[in-house]
């Protein structure tokens, strides 16, 4: 449903994609590691075209992103994306951050929306926190419902930018517990993150990136328990 050709990304003189290829089907969790700088976050933020890329091809669910006459409005509704900080309309409660764009972008009625959003805070295992406001939740219950909020537009495929990164380790365990959740509920998932444990056992492909490239691919048994190439050996060493 990702088809991802020959991509680069260039801000100004700095070459941050330097071409990658990269296909992701149906289903599958395809997780992103490498170092900081690498080009990561700059590679999903193409997925739903938040940057411009400077070169390369890039498909999602048929709909070629990077032809300039794409509705770039209509292909990103069945992009859900979820980013290290929470991004919740601090304003707004946690029932009317999920139904906000839901009434606004897909025109849902404020009934519709409302059923979507509670069914959708149930998954996150967050039903009594719907009239809470967001400063009011930890920051892992704040990710619980910016996933919730993704999920409400009914995305087919979700994009994740180190999404537990920001928490505190205690709760670390919860938001990986909802997107294992997804994961095995068939949910199509490109998940940038620093946790190998989370990678080994819902990946079904593992990319390490480095430098503006993909260094090495394959399964979380090839690529984290047996790395082929030098720097990805480094890189773990690192990490792990
Ligand atoms: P991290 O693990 O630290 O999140 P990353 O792999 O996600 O790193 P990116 O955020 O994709 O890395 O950044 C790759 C490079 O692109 C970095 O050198 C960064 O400074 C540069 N970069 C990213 N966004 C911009 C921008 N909007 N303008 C200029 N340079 C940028
Ligand atoms: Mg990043």
């Amino acid at each position: 449903v990702v088809e991802i050709e020959g991509l680069k990304k260039s801000f100004g003189p700095l070459d941050v994609l330097k071409g990658i290829d990269l296909q992701v089907d149906r289903g599958q969790v395809v997780c992103i590691i490498g170092p900081s700088g690498s080009g990561k976050s700059t590679l999903l933020r193409c997925v739903n075209l938040l940057e411009e890329p400077t070169g390369g091809k890039i498909t999602v669910l048929g709909t070629e992103l990077t032809d300039p006459d794409v509705d770039i409005d209509k292909a990103r509704t069945k992009i859900g994306m979820v980013f290290q900080g929470f991004n919740l309309f601090l304003h707004l409660n946690v029932l009317n951050n999920l139904t906000v764009a839901q009434r606004k972008v897909l025109k849902r009625s404020e009934k519709e929306a409302d059923e979507v959003g509670r069914h959708n805070l149930e998954r996150v295992g967050l039903s009594d926190k719907v009239g809470a406001m967001p400063a009011q939740l930890s920051g892992g219950q704040q990710q619980r419902v910016a996933i919730a909020r993704a999920l409400s537009m009914d995305p087919e495929v979700m994009l994740f930018d180190e999404p537990t990164s920001a928490l505190d380790p205690e709760l670390v365990g919860d938001v990986l517990g909802v997107m294992r959740q997804l994961a095995d509920e068939g949910m199509t998932m490109l998940v940038v993150t620093h946790e190998m444990q989370f990678a080994r056992e819902v990946a079904d492909k593992v990319i390490f990136m480095d430098g503006g490239y993909i260094v090495e691919e394959g399964s979380p048994a090839e690529v984290i328990g047996n790395p082929q190439e030098e720097r990805t050996r480094e890189f773990l060493a690192r990490v792990l």
